[in-house]
């Protein structure tokens, strides 16, 4: 049976990228005899916001609850459309409604890309964060007292459930056994947050008792931030809460790179709903419209979507592939962002070539 993916591009960028993604997953999908199908659709871009009124149509859950994976592009156009209305409008309400509670990260160098960590190797960066994606410190609890006096207080709580905070750690140790080094490391801060992160604390020492093959270490977010940067190579699978998983999900990719390459996940693992697949890049409004931007992200997302269907292999043959075109490094074939001339379709082309 055909597994049912639904495309939105979104803007900027995204409209670029997104068609060397479905080439690289139609050349993957034929290789492994996989029947994919892609719908399309025009809602979660600022243009349909334009033309009308909201980022997503009213029964978008209902049009979108079917599909077996949503494929993502980039969303936003901050001269046209502010922030807050493109993402809240469109990706933060898949995120939610789709209960998509993991976020998931690959924090990996490639042959032929510099590290900004200097006499860094692809082999020495090889992890991936796992963030907290529902609740944590990004709750809408609190609120001000005293408003426009000098008596001003403003307070926002932190919402950690043992359901939320479980399964996020349930999925971050099931990953790591599938790992070869077989390493989970927690963040922290339970020696300056008192009561929420002693909380998380505890139920990764509870979880850990499951998985006893699993070696476990905990860092405080301060000191491991620091760690990413001299010590990239210590760490495999990293989980952490929604506000500490986002810093470290930004800050691991960037020790591999380009922006343009690193993908991501937003997981609703037993797949009650559709996961999705989106670069970390955004819009990017400065190259937009030029065909210069690079399409790996997008790719890469895409093997991580194949992989959540249920093909590792494909999804590996399809990362092992840009590796190949990485390290072949033809001017001509890569994006400037990564030292060539090319363009998004040579590099996409290159890379469905390869599969
Ligand atoms: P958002 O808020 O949506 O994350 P942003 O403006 O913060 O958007 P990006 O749109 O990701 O960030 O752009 C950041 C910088 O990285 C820009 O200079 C952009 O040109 C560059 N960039 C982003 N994606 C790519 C890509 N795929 N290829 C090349 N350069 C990229
Ligand atoms: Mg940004």
């Amino acid at each position: 049976m055909a597994h049912r993916i639904a495309i939105i591009a979104g803007d900027g960028i995204g409209t670029e990228v997104m068609p060397e993604g479905i080439r690289a997953l139609e050349a993957t999908a034929k290789r492994f005899n996989i029947e994919l199908e892609f719908t399309t659709f025009e809602f979660g871009s600022c243009d349909y916001y334009l033309e009308h009124g909201k980022m997503l149509p009213d029964d978008w859950f209902e049009q979108l609850k079917g599909f077996d994976a949503l494929f993502y592009g980039a969303v936003g156009w901050p001269d046209k459309v502010p922030d807050h209305i493109s993402l809240w409008g469109s990706l933060l309400q898949f995120r939610r409604q789709f209960d998509q509670y993991i976020n998931l990260r690959p924090c990996k160098l490639m042959p032929g890309i510099k590290s900004p960590l200097a006499g860094r190797e692809p082999g020495d960066i090889d992890f991936y964060v796992v963030r907290e994606n529902t609740e944590g410190e990004y709750s809408s609890v609190g609120g001000k007292m005293f408003e426009g006096t000098d008596r001003e207080v403003v307070i926002q709580d932190t919402v950690m459930t043992r359901t939320g905070v479980d399964r996020v750690l349930k999925y971050a140790f099931e990953l790591a056994q599938t790992r070869p080094r077989k390493k989970l490391t927690s963040a922290t801060k339970s020696n300056g947050i008192s009561i929420t992160m002693p909380y998380w604390d505890e139920r990764v020492v509870e979880m850990a008792k499951g998985y006893p093959e699993i070696a476990v270490d905990k860092f405080h977010i301060d000191i491991l931030t620091a760690n990413f940067v001299l010590h990239p190579d210590w760490f495999d699978v990293v989980v952490g809460s929604n506000l500490f998983g986002d810093i470290l999900s930004d800050l691991g990719p960037a020790c591999t790179g380009t922006i343009g390459i690193a993908p991501s996940a937003n997981i609703n693992p037993e797949g009650h709903f559709p996961s999705l697949f989106e670069p970390v890049h955004g819009s990017a409004p400065d190259i937009a419209g030029k065909g210069i931007a690079n399409p790996i992200g997008q790719i890469w997302s895409g093997a991580m979507m194949l992989e959540h269907l249920g093909y590792k292999e494909a999804g590996d043959a399809l990362v092992s592939a840009i590796e190949e075109v990485l390290s072949a490094g033809d001017s001509q074939v890569l994006t400037r962002d990564v030292g060539g001339q090319g363009t998004t379709e040579s590099l996409g082309k290159a890379i469905a070539d390869a599969i």
